[in-house]
Formats: C-alpha cells, structure tokens, sequence
C-alpha cells in the first residue's frame, strides 16, 4: 500500500455500457423526459406522480442491470490503495455491487427514500415497493410520504465537506463518464489542480470543461478503465 491519495468523480457515463442511458448524450432529455419535469423541486410539488413514477422506473431499472469492467477496476483500485475516495454523482448501485465500499453518492441514491417530514431515509427495494403508488415512512407515528432520495437541480449536494476535503488533498483525481455541465461536480477537478494533483479524465468524448484535465483518455470506460488501473497500480509507488 502507498501514501497516494486518489479521488475518483463518476457520472453517468460510467453506467452507459451496464444499459443505463446518461442524460447528456440523449438532446438533454433524461429517458425521454425534460430534467425540469423530473427532477427539480418544483416538478414535485407541481405533479409529484409523474417525479413519483419516473423515479420509480429508474428503481425497478436497477433490478434488470448489471456492473461492467469500469465498475469492477474502480473497486480494484480501491483494493489496491489505502486512500481512495470514489465520489459518484450517479444515483443507481452499480459501484457498491462491482464491489466497492464507501462509495458517496452526492446526488442520493434511488436504492433509498427520504420522509418527507422527518428528512430521515430507509432503503426500500421490496417488490411492494416498485409499483407506482406513493410509498409512507417507518419512521413517523403517523406515517408520512416518501420522496425519492435524489439531489434534484436546485438542491444542495451530499457530503460537500467531505467531497471538498478529499479533492484538497489527493494527489491523483480521476473524472471518468461526466459531461461537466452539472454543478458543482464540473468544479471539482479545478479544486483538484489548485492543490497541484494530477487530473486523469476517461470519457467518451471531450466535456465541456476537458481543457482542466492534464491528461486524457478518449473512449469507453469499460474498455478504459482496467488497463488503467492495472497501470497506475504497477506504477504505485
Ligand atoms: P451526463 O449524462 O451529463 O454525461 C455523461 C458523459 O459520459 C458524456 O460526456 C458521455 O460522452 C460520456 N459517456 C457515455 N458513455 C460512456 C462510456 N461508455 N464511457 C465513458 N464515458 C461515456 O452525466 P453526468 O455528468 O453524470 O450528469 C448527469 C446527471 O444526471 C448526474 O447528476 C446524475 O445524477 C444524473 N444521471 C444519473 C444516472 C445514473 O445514476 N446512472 C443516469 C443518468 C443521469
């Protein structure tokens, strides 16, 4: 084991080859819907069942996919160096079930639903709890509804204290799947070169913000990634 420090960012693009569409690459539509109307508060108080049911097509998605080879090397890595912090803005469960630990997942998680009253989430992934009909908490006397526990645009992201305090101090930061226009994902790797690491994006194509990377590897992470991984643990010390 070594002393680097290593901070991963994924996007969606991570997931696109387990058969979970992105949202950038489809015209800015998310499954065929505007972001607007899914996915910002505004959405949930104005219809919550089409936010409700969107959501709950996104959950019973997660029972048909599987992780790939970018999911697996990402949890190599891991395996293989003391300090890695992997930092998804991805809200499926494809890292923890490629076999990573400790993954922080700042734009929530569908795999969990949040009380409306209390804040407090549960995870519920029982086959009562896929169909579309709102959900209720376990956690209040008289049970409240259930929202879907996502960071919508406009919210504030998870665990920024953490996130900004691993990115402080890494040595290496590694974006792979992110289109960079979402907020303040896009700003992290300028965090990163601030404190003189080394910034490494795998995507696609170039993001709009590819010019903040020092390097860059063009293509599918799923082909990328594990012969990266293997290269950047043979050359760990
Ligand atoms: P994005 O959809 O905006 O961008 C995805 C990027 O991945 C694109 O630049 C695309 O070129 C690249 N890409 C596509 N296939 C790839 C592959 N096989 N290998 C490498 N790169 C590939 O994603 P974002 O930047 O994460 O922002 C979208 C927001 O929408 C996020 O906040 C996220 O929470 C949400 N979202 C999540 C999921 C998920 O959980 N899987 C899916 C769609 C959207």
């Amino acid at each position: 084991m070594t002393e680097k420090r290593i901070v991963v960012l994924t996007g969606a693009g991570i997931s696109a080859e387990s058969g979970v569409r992105t949202f950038r690459d489809n015209n800015g539509l998310w499954e065929e819907h505007a972001v607007e109307d899914v996915a910002t508060p505004r959405a949930w108080l104005r219809d919550a069942g089409v936010v409700w049911r969107f959501y709950q097509a996104r959950r019973r998605q997660l029972l048909e996919v599987e992780p790939n080879g970018a999911h697996v090397a990402l949890a190599n890595l891991q395996s293989k160096f003391e300090h890695v912090t992997l930092v998804t803005q991805n809200v499926d469960d494809l890292h923890e079930r490629g076999g990573s630990t400790e993954v922080i997942h700042m734009h929530g998680e569908l795999r969990t639903l949040r009380c409306e009253a209390s804040g407090r989430n549960e995870v519920r992934m029982q086959t009562q709890d896929l169909a579309d009909d709102f959900l209720f908490c376990t956690c209040c006397e008289l049970p409240s509804r259930l929202r879907p526990d996502i960071v919508w645009f406009g919210e504030v992201p998870m665990q920024m204290s953490e996130i900004y305090n691993a990115v402080e101090s890494c040595d290496l930061f590694i974006v792979v799947g992110s289109s960079g226009h979402v907020y303040p994902a896009a700003n992290l790797v300028h965090a990163a070169n601030q404190n003189g690491a080394h910034t490494v994006l795998v995507n696609l194509e170039h993001p709009i913000n590819a010019d903040a990377f020092k390097e860059i590897h063009i293509g599918k992470a799923g082909e990328l990634l594990p012969r990266l991984v293997e290269e950047w643990t043979s050359n760990r010390s």
